[in-house]
């Protein structure tokens, strides 16, 4: 896989996911820091477990300022991983999409709660009636309304795999169980508050992914002291719906990568998802029609007009 990180003066490329490449900020002696990184996003956008060659402008600027709004909302909920976020003290080249922040040691599970049924939660309810582990009652259509929010952790799959559905009893014996208690917790939290926050702006929050991460080296003897870190509630780690548009029974409109999605398994992109091939550029249309979906929610949720 190719990706066009930025090469920074005074930072060390050190790792790139899907979406945000990472880098130790070099001290003076020009030694990688081992307790910060700088976090930039990217314009890339994934799909269908695939890395697509056409960027959507701005993409990583929404994504970094959107987080940005929620950690601040969030704080009462959970500590984040912010060092900085000032212009100051990112290189200009990335400013607005870049933050400086604490190194964790991750939390090796992709932390996902739901409120509202859909996308592989509802696959995983029509085979099993139940998603990882966790029983519902008969009868839910596309786009219902959970009777309370669940947890639904998956695997971090390596590059280009699907993530996997995990149990409770799985993470477990991954973490142990009262890590996974705080981050089940935490998670369901996120989305409630997340949910309170968002309906008085006519959007509920479907589902969402978190990422949680420990600060390393603290007392064995003490808590370990659980971060919040990567993204939160943003169009790429959470499923927003138009409140008034809300209709269980079938697909909703979303201000997420539908129209990516819809384009490349409709007869125009002339693209197989089960060839095993990569995906074709997007056109001008596709790429316009996306980047105006994040726009607007991010003008929609925070009430501030973007760039
Ligand atoms: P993957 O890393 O599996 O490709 P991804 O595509 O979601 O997942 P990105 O969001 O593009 O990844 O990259 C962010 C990476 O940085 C993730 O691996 C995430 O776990 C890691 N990360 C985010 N915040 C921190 C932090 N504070 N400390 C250490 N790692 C972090
Ligand atoms: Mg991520």
């Amino acid at each position: 896989m190719v990706f066009d990180a930025p090469v920074l003066p005074g930072y060390q490329h050190v790792y790139s996911g899907k979406v945000r490449d990472l880098y130790a900020p070099l001290g003076p002696g020009g030694e990688p820091a081992g307790d910060r990184l700088l976090l930039v996003a990217s314009d890339r956008m994934s799909a269908f477990d695939w890395i697509l060659d056409t960027p959507i402008p701005d993409k990583g600027t929404v994504l970094t300022q959107l987080s940005l709004w929620w950690f601040e909302q969030l704080e009462s909920v959970v500590p984040n991983h912010l060092l900085s976020s000032q212009v100051t003290d990112v290189p200009p080249e990335v400013a607005g999409r870049a933050v400086l922040v604490s190194k964790l040691e991750m939390v090796p599970v992709e932390s996902i709660a739901r409120a509202y049924l859909t996308g592989g939660g509802l696959e995983e309810y029509a085979r099993l009636g139940s998603i990882c582990g966790v029983a519902l009652p008969e009868g839910l259509v596309d786009g219902d309304r959970l009777p309370a929010p669940i947890f639904t952790p998956t695997t971090k799959a390596p590059f280009g795999q699907h993530d996997e559905s995990m149990t409770s009893g799985e993470v477990d014996a991954l973490i142990g169980e009262p890590l996974r208690l705080r981050i089940e917790d935490l998670t369901k939290r996120i989305l409630a508050r997340g949910n309170e926050i968002a309906s008085a702006r006519g959007i509920l929050i479907a589902d969402t992914k978190v990422e949680f991460g420990l600060v390393p080296g603290g007392d064995p003897g003490l808590e370990p002291g659980i971060v919040l870190a990567d993204e939160v509630l943003t169009p790429d780690s959470s499923r927003f719906w138009p409140a008034e548009e809300w209709e269980p029974g079938h697909p909703q409109v979303s201000y997420d990568k539908q129209y990516v999605r819809e384009w490349l398994t409709s007869p125009a992109s002339g693209w197989d998802r089960h060839s095993g091939e990569a995906p074709p550029p997007l056109p001008d249309e596709v790429v316009e029609r996306t980047r105006a979906k994040y726009v607007e929610a991010f003008e929609r949720i925070t009430g501030r007009a973007f760039g």
